[in-house]
């Protein structure tokens, strides 16, 4: 799993033996950048594309990156968005001849003989009334790669993360991608105790302008007993998963190759 250092935009890169799958597509001047990481790693084809949510700095990159690589399948939240990058995204995929499926919290997708990612949220009829209704019905998957869970987030804040604390009770995972870049309305600590993760990474561009993420937010990560990893701190993210036990290695993280 390989998180690359993207400034504010996000990509999240899954990657078995027999599998790809790319979790929102960074935004349009991320294109090339996606592109040139999963191509250094032997990826030809993406046999799932996730769009979490419709924002420009999640689903920008995905024209680019669809127009020069093969996708199986689109999945997205259904979320309405009337931007003129969204009805690019949705014209080049049925250019491309991508099938795509609204993701509903319940369905579960098998990639390749070893993935396979549950959707948590949202559900069928959206959360509104929320102070952003686009990452409050994020796509949460629930990654499983045989032992090891992951949970990705989106953009998810803590509105919906109370809605979605109320549907599914076990949010049981080591490693917890943050929502919203780690904003101080991401990872509540009621969601925290459930999830109770190992590792807590938050995507976040140095020296944003934004502030993130907040410094009370890696607090709760931390009281939580996560390890908080932080693109903007470390640049690329990349964790490794044998089945069994999960952990990050870079040469900033230090951690020794032995111990991989
Ligand atoms: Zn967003």
């Amino acid at each position: 799993m390989v998180f690359p250092d993207l400034g504010q935009a996000e990509a999240i890169i899954l990657q078995t033996v027999d599998a790809a799958v790319l979790v929102d597509c960074g935004e349009t001047d991320s294109g090339p950048a996606i592109l040139r990481e999963l191509r250094r790693r032997g990826i030809e084809r993406l046999d799932l594309v996730v769009l979490t949510h419709p924002h420009a700095d999640h689903t920008g990159g995905f024209p680019y990156l669809a127009e020069r690589m093969p996708v199986g399948l689109l999945m997205d939240s259904g979320f309405p968005s009337e931007s003129a990058l969204q009805a690019k995204v949705m014209q080049t995929a049925r250019r491309q001849g991508i099938p795509r499926r609204r993701a509903v919290a319940g369905q579960t997708i098998r990639v390749g003989d070893s993935l396979s990612l549950s959707v948590l949220w949202p559900e069928r009829r959206h959360l509104t009334g929320t102070e952003s209704d686009a990452n409050n019905n994020s796509v949460v998957l629930m990654v499983r790669h045989g032992a090891v869970h992951i949970l990705l987030t989106g953009d998810l804040q803590q509105e919906g993360e109370f809605a979605l604390l109320r549907r599914s009770p076990d949010l049981r995972a080591e490693v917890l991608k943050v929502g919203h870049q780690g904003s101080a309305d991401a990872a509540g600590t009621p969601f925290l105790s459930k999830v109770r993760p190992r590792w807590a990474v938050i995507v976040a561009g140095r020296g944003n302008s934004y502030g993130h993420p907040s410094a009370r937010t890696v607090e709760r990560l931390r009281s939580a007993g996560a390890t908080v990893l932080c693109t903007g701190l470390e640049g690329e993210i990349e964790f490794e998963s044998d089945g069994r036990t999960i952990r990050p290695f870079s040469e900033r993280l230090a951690v020794p190759a032995a111990s991989r």
